[in-house]
C-alpha cells in the first residue's frame, strides 16, 4: 500500500531530525545544548496559563465558531493597530497556530502553475507548500551586507508574468534580518505593480530589538493585497498551545474559513480564550522576555566573532544567528552540513546548518539563542575547541 503520490512533494524541517539525533545522544546519557529547535524558553505568561484553565473550568470544552471565538477576532484586529493596520475582526481567521494558516493561505491563493516568490534561506515550509499545492518556488535573496534585509532590486528581476504571490517573512527565520521602511515600500510598489498577493508571515514581530513594529499590510494599497500569518507561539511563548491567525481582506475570509471547516472544524475553544488574556493582560512579559533575549544575542554573536573563520551579523530579530562560517569551511574543506553533524556527534551541541533553509544558506549555521546564558557559554566553548582541533587541508 503506498499513500497518494501528492505527498512525495512535501518537505520537512531539519530541525526536527537534528533535534532526533540529539535526543538520540541523550539516551545514550550525554549532555546535549540545544541550539536547533526554534522556540522560546520562557514559560508561558501565568495570566494566559490562568485564564486558558479558567476556560477549562467554565466548561468551554466545546466547538467554537470556526473562523474563531468573537472576543479573539476583536483582540486580534485591535492589536494589530500597533503595526499601524487598520482591520476589523471580519479580517481575521483563527488557526491552531500560525502553520495551518500558511497551508491556508497557499491553498486559497496559489494557482498551479503560479510561480511563488519565496526567500532563500527561508522557512522550509515555504516551499514545502509552494510545492504541494502545485506552484513554482522562485527563490530571491536577502543582502547578507544590509544584515539580510530582502534584496528589493534582485527580487524584481525575478519576477514574470507567472508571479502570483510574493512571500515575507519580517523579522526573518533563519537570519533575523529586518526590511526597512524603504524596503517595505518598495516591496509594496512592486506587489501593487505586478499585482501581486503578499503573504507575509510576521510570527516574530513581537522580538525586534529596535523596538519597532511594522507591516506591509500598513502601507496604502495593500491590506487588500496581504495575508498575515501570525500567531501566539514565539512572542507569548505558548508553541505547544497551537494558537495563531491570519489577516486577511473580508472578502477572503469565507473561503478561508470553509477551508478550516474542512481540517479542523475550528481551534480548541479554551485556548483562544487563553489568546484573548494574552492580548488583553499584561505585555510586561513580552518585553522582558525580549530584553533577555537581547543580552543572548549579544552574548552569542560577541562570541562568534570572536572565532577565527566565523562572522556573525548583529540580528535586528527574532531569536536566531546566522553566522558565516565560510572561514573555517574553506581551511577544512567541510559543508556546513558536515560542520553541523561533527559538532553534534563530537561536541554535543545542537545546530541547524544554513542549507536547511535553502541552498542560499550555504556556508553558515543557524543558532537558536532563546536558552540559559551558561548554555550559550558551553555551545561557544565547545565551538571554540571544535575549530580549533579541525585539521587544515594542507596547501596544494
Ligand atoms: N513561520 C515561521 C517563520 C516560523 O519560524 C514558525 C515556527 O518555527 C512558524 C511560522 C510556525 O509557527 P506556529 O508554531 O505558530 O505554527
Amino acid at each position: 500500500m503506498h499513500p497518494a503520490a501528492r505527498l512525495d512533494t512535501l518537505g520537512t524541517e531539519q530541525a526536527y531530525v537534528v533535534l532526533a539525533a540529539a535526543r538520540r545522544l541523550e539516551a545514550a546519557g550525554h549532555k546535549v545544548v540545544h541550539l536547533e529547535i526554534g522556540e522560546p524558553d520562557m514559560p508561558t505568561p501565568p495570566h494566559v496559563v490562568e485564564a486558558g484553565v479558567r476556560a477549562l473550568r467554565d466548561g468551554l470544552t466545546r466547538y467554537a465558531l470556526a473562523a474563531g471565538v468573537p472576543e479573539l477576532r476583536e483582540a486580534i484586529a485591535r492589536s494589530l493597530a500597533a503595526r499601524g493596520v487598520r482591520a476589523g475582526p471580519d479580517n481575521v481567521v483563527v488557526t491552531p497556530g500560525a502553520k495551518p494558516m500558511l497551508f491556508c493561505a497557499a491553498l486559497a491563493l496559489i494557482e498551479p502553475g503560479a510561480d511563488v516568490l519565496t526567500p532563500d534561506p527561508g522557512f522550509p515550509i515555504y516551499e514545502s507548500v509552494i510545492r504541494f499545492v502545485g506552484g513554482r518556488p522562485v527563490y530571491y535573496p536577502l543582502d547578507e551586507t544590509r544584515d539580510f534585509a530582502p534584496d528589493v532590486a534582485a527580487l524584481a528581476r525575478r519576477i514574470t508574468p507567472r508571479t502570483r504571490v510574493l512571500i515575507l517573512n519580517l523579522p526573518h527565520n533563519p537570519t533575523g534580518g529586518v526590511a526597512s521602511t524603504r524596503d517595505l515600500e518598495a516591496l509594496a510598489e512592486l506587489a501593487l505593480r505586478h499585482d501581486l498577493w503578499v503573504i507575509s508571515d510576521e510570527v516574530y514581530g513581537q522580538i525586534r530589538y529596535d523596538g519597532r513594529r511594522d507591516s506591509i499590510a500598513a502601507l496604502p494599497g495593500m491590506a487588500e493585497r496581504t495575508v498575515i500569518v501570525d500567531g501566539f507561539s514565539k512572542g507569548y511563548s505558548m508553541t505547544g498551545w497551537r494558537l495563531g491567525f491570519g489577516v486577511m481582506p473580508a472578502s477572503l475570509t469565507g473561503a478561508m474559513t470553509t477551508l478550516l471547516i474542512n481540517n479542523v472544524s475550528c481551534t480548541a475553544t479554551f485556548v483562544q480564550y487563553a489568546g484573548v488574556a494574552a492580548l488583553t493582560g499584561s505585555q510586561e512579559p513580552v518585553v522582558r522576555m525580549v530584553a533577555g533575549l537581547k543580552l543572548k544575542r549579544d552574548q552569542l554573536a560577541r562570541g562568534l566573532n570572536a572565532i577565527d573563520g566565523v562572522r556573525c551579523a548583529t540580528p535586528a530579530g527574532a531569536f536566531y544567528c546566522f553566522p558565516d562560517i565560510g572561514g573555517v569551511l574553506e581551511r577544512t574543506a567541510l559543508s556546513c552540513e558536515a560542520f553541523a553533524e561533527r559538532l553534534l556527534a563530537e561536541q554535543h551541541v545542537a545546530v541547524l546548518a544554513g542549507t536547511a533553509f535553502g541552498p542560499g544558506g550555504a556556508g553558515h549555521l543557524r543558532m537558536c539563542y532563546a536558552t540559559e546564558p551558561a548554555e550559550l557559554e558551553r555551545a561557544l566553548g565547545a565551538l571554540r575547541r571544535f575549530v580549533g582541533k579541525l585539521a587544515p587541508v594542507p596547501a596544494a
